[in-house]
C-alpha cells in the first residue's frame, strides 16, 4: 500500500495530463492504478488537496465531484454527452459582478458558473450524424 504522501503526488501528477480536463474520483483511482491505492485513500488524499487550496473541488448536480489544479479562475462546460467537464472563459467579468453588487445592494466574494450543452468532440459527432440532409 502506497502512503500518502505518495498518493497525493500521484494525484497532482495525474491531473497535469491532458486526457480529462477535471478528473472525478473515480478517474483519479482508474488512473493511478486500482492496484496502487484503494478508493478511500483516494478519496481521503483529493479532499485534503482540495481542503488545502492546492485543488479545486467542482461538485456537480449530480452529486459527483471533479477536481482540478486551483488556479486562475475560468469556468466551465458539462457535456450532456460525455460528462467531460471543459474549461471556458470566464463569461462574467469584475464589472458585471460590480453593478450586480450595486443594483442590488450584495458582496459578491466568488462565483462559478456551469454551463450545460456538448464538448466540441461530442458536437462534431452530432453533427456528423445529421448529415447533408
Ligand atoms: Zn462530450
Ligand atoms: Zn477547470
Ligand atoms: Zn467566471
Amino acid at each position: 500500500m502506497a502512503r500518502k504522501s505518495v498518493i497525493s503526488a500521484a494525484i497532482l501528477e495525474l491531473l497535469q495530463r491532458p486526457d480529462h480536463h477535471a478528473w472525478t474520483l473515480k478517474d483519479l483511482h482508474a488512473g493511478l492504478g486500482e492496484t496502487a491505492a484503494d478508493f478511500s485513500s483516494v478519496f481521503r488524499a483529493a479532499e485534503k488537496l482540495a481542503a488545502a487550496g492546492v485543488l479545486r473541488k467542482l461538485t456537480l448536480d449530480d452529486g459527483r465531484a471533479h477536481f482540478e489544479p486551483a488556479g486562475a479562475h475560468h469556468d466551465h462546460l458539462h457535456c450532456l454527452d460525455c460528462g467531460e467537464l471543459i474549461a471556458v472563459p470566464c463569461l462574467i467579468g469584475r464589472d458585471a459582478c460590480s453593478t450586480l453588487e450595486a443594483e442590488i445592494g450584495v458582496t459578491i466574494a466568488e462565483h462559478h458558473v456551469i454551463l450545460s450543452g456538448r464538448c466540441a468532440k461530442c458536437r462534431v459527432v452530432d453533427a456528423g450524424h445529421a448529415g447533408t440532409g
